[in-house]
């Protein structure tokens, strides 16, 4: 909290030597004083409605920071926890959302990556230290220091955002705004789930679970590694879908998949599902379990479960480098994204179809064109 405030007070310095007359001398750029944005007023049961709309002067950005407008922000399951307090407060107040997608209008005058009018997205990593072991050997998403959008620091429920410009994502084309938004988050973890699983090309990946994330690792999987993947979830909806893209079987979440897996992904929260994943993997398989709550595990059975060298993983945050790899591999290779649409006035109301299960696809919150 102290350092997240910390962090806040210097780009509120930082943020009044950007000059909006920058902006305008490279194209004509409306920015209001001040926006209407969502704000978790006092975290608790999204019935309760912890989100209020408030009144908020709009941000400029720091020497190397951007202003984004917000075109879309993806509503995330994440954000649900923020909302509803589950994740400990670490901005009172905060706006939530961390699948950005928008144009920048404003920029620092350090920043040299991006120029007013770009597409950019934001996403849930925005700061790591760079200086502790774990940023220096290329794992900063261990980083003890990072900081998270909609958490730490305002995010895309509202009409404007900034970001430092080194986090912020150059996006792939062939793609509307919608469909980009969960990228940002369910498609990067999900990535991210895919590497440490440990899948080589034309392996056979076993995916537990099949919500937002898992729908575009399978793709992925299929079109980037040229798996076999078999989809194991309750869902007979989502196994529907998971047929028509293209997998090669789908079966009930505790049943066991036609043949021996070399990797594995556990999406769903349930921990009884990872002995019945490492049962399923071949000798030298990997289970990467990708959520970041999981319920407990039951006891493995160590002949039965690990033995043959399988390997239980989890996995945590993501990399910038993650980030950017897989937006390139989403320009290779066209996902299909299901969304659902609310405007920005709604996000309580997608939130609460979220917490529901109401939500068929990835719920979006569209802004005003
Ligand atoms: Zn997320
Ligand atoms: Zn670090």
């Amino acid at each position: 909290m102290s350092a997240a405030a910390l962090t806040w007070g210097l780009c509120g310095r930082l943020r009044r030597r950007a000059s909006r007359l920058d902006t305008r001398e490279t194209g004509p750029v409306d920015i209001p004083g001040t926006m209407r944005t969502w704000s978790v007023a006092r975290p608790g049961p999204i019935a309760g409605f912890p989100m209020v709309r408030v009144e908020r002067q709009v941000p400029q950005p720091g020497d190397g920071e951007l202003l984004i407008r917000v075109r879309v922000c993806g509503v995330c399951r994440t954000d649900l926890h923020v909302a509803e307090g589950d994740l400990p407060v670490h901005r009172a107040g905060v706006t939530p959302g961390h699948e950005v997608v928008g144009s920048v209008v404003a920029a620092g005058a350090a920043v040299t990556s991006f120029a007013i009018g770009d597409r950019a997205g934001i996403a849930w990593l925005r700061h790591t230290c760079g200086r502790c072991r774990y940023c220096l050997r290329g794992s900063e998403n261990l980083c003890a220091a990072s900081q998270y959008t909609g958490w730490d620091a305002d995010g895309g429920y509202a009409p404007y955002a900034v970001v430092d410009a080194r986090y912020a994502y150059r996006l792939p084309d062939g793609y509307d705004d919608t469909a980009l938004a969960p990228l940002l988050c369910a498609g990067i973890i999900g990535f991210r789930a895919l590497r440490r699983s440990g899948l080589q090309p034309g392996g056979r990946l076993g995916i537990y679970g099949f919500g937002g994330s898992a729908h575009l690792t399978a793709q992925v999987a299929i079109a980037e590694y040229g798996a076999r993947v078999h989809v194991l979830t309750r869902s007979a909806d989502a196994r529907r879908l998971a047929v028509e893209l293209g997998v090669e079987s789908v079966a009930g979440a505790y049943d066991s998949p036609p043949e021996p897996l070399d990797a594995a992904i556990l999406f769903a929260p349930v921990g009884d599902l990872v002995p019945v994943a490492m049962r399923a993997l071949d000798r030298g398989g990997i289970l990467a379990v990708a959520g970041i709550h999981l319920s407990d595990v039951p006891t493995l059975h160590y002949q039965d479960e690990l033995f043959y060298e399988r390997e239980l993983r989890s996995v945590t945050s993501n990399t910038r480098r993650d980030g950017r790899d897989f937006l390139a591999l989403a320009g290779r290779h066209h996902l299909e994204v299901t969304t659902q649409p609310y405007p920005l006035d709604q996000a309580d109301r997608a939130l609460a179809d979220l917490a529901a299960d109401r939500v068929t696809g990835a719920a979006v919150l569209v802004g005003e064109p």
